[in-house]
């Protein structure tokens, strides 16, 4: 072995020891697949794939440069006039995944002196692009805007705030007070980002998002949202007004280094919004079955925590635990995966099962005896 790497044992070793060795998973075929975040199951949909191909044929493989050289093509301009329309603001920008678009927002509008207040719970990205953008990072409790409200009365002082959080919360399935929110942030004088990662396509009057189930699009100044989940395909934006649009072309460092979106990726994306717009009530189907299958679970004792959407934990507390419920699920042909710390707070461990359009009510019943049966041993 090369003498440089040998710590690398040592530091898997421990992860191995606490239980938070990770492995990247392929879903094995014919199991419930209950760990996706395509609810919609756009990313096989006929009209998805076709778009996907047509713009592949019609602009090629790759964008050919970023988005400020040479790499905007007609195809992106659609999108970002399309995600525009679709979330209710006057414009958007496209980044290349979500991830990146937190990234570059929050690096283009914050940097030292500046604040950012962040829900607790927030996504991996979020927080990460805080940290980079070198603003001091307050964290308040998760959900609780009298906390938020506190932190900004004490971070009254000079240097630009910036309020972020999840309009439906990626581990916890549970939902942020977003008008309360939005009346705290505006009241000090705070930029707000909500990141709609898991409502788009899902919540809201045609897969809008909650933002505009609220009417807050004036109160929210930043509306985030990805691709990669309910429209099935790969990709971040952000919908904004057309000066925010303007300040991150020339701000947002994710947005500038790096190359355009390659055309297959956003033809599927314009196939996904078709889709939707041809079929306005699937998240609110979706949303129904959801409520069903958790009231099952709840019924049954287990502690699907504050879920309120398609997105629905079991927490069992220890990792040890989890890992052996996962196990034995997946052994029974149900696939549903462990989350552990770092991604959720120490002593929560769980199983995340989203659910998608593609559970009948069948599977979802089956889903609940294979539950039944393995978490009662
Ligand atoms: C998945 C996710 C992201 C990142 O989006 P990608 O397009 O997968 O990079 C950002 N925020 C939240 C809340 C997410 O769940």
């Amino acid at each position: 072995m090369d003498l440089r790497e040998q710590w690398i044992e040592t530091e898997l070793e421990e992860l191995r020891r606490a239980q938070r060795f990770r492995r990247a998973v392929t879903p094995p075929p014919g199991l419930l697949n209950f760990s996706s975040n395509d609810y919609l199951n756009l990313a096989q949909h006929p009209d998805v794939i076709a778009a996907a191909e047509r713009a592949l044929h019609a602009a090629g493989a790759g964008a050919t440069a970023s988005r400020l050289v040479s790499g905007t093509l007609p195809l992106h301009e659609e999108l970002e006039a399309r995600l525009a329309r679709l979330k209710g603001y006057p414009a958007a920008l496209l980044f290349g995944s979500g991830y990146l678009a937190n990234l570059g927002i929050l690096g283009a509008l914050v940097g030292r002196g500046d604040t950012v207040f962040a829900d607790r719970l927030a996504h991996a990205s979020l927080m990460d692009a805080a940290l980079l953008s070198r603003a001091e990072l307050c964290r308040f409790r998760h959900n609780d805007t009298q906390h938020l409200d506190e932190l900004l009365q004490k971070h009254s002082g000079a240097g630009r705030k910036l309020v972020v959080t999840e309009s439906v919360f990626s581990m916890d399935g549970d939902v942020a007070p977003l008008p309360e929110l939005a009346a705290v942030a505006e009241r000090h004088g705070a930029l707000l980002l909500v990141d709609e990662a898991h409502a788009t396509g899902v919540f809201g009057p045609g897969g809008s998002g909650l933002i505009r189930e609220h009417q807050l699009e004036s109160k929210v100044n930043l509306s985030m949202g990805t691709l990669s989940k309910a429209l099935g395909g790969y990709g971040g934006f952000v919908a904004c007004s057309t000066a925010m649009r303007a300040l991150l072309i020339n701000r947002a460092r994710a947005f500038i280094y790096t190359t355009a979106p390659p055309p297959a990726a956003v033809g599927a994306a314009l196939g996904a919004l078709d889709v939707l717009e041809k079929n306005p009530g699937w998240g609110a189907e979706l949303l129904r079955h959801a409520a069903a299958f958790r009231d099952q679970l709840r019924a049954a004792g287990f502690d699907v925590m504050q879920s309120a959407s398609q997105i629905i934990p079991i927490q069992v507390g220890a990792n040890a635990r989890a890992l052996e419920v996962a196990d034995k699920l997946r052994a029974a042909g149900l696939l549903a995966i462990a989350i552990r710390p770092p991604t959720v707070p120490e002593g929560t461990a769980r199983l995340r099962l989203s659910i998608t359009r593609a559970h009948s009510e069948t599977d979802l019943a089956r889903a609940l005896d294979i539950i039944r049966s393995v978490c009662a041993v």
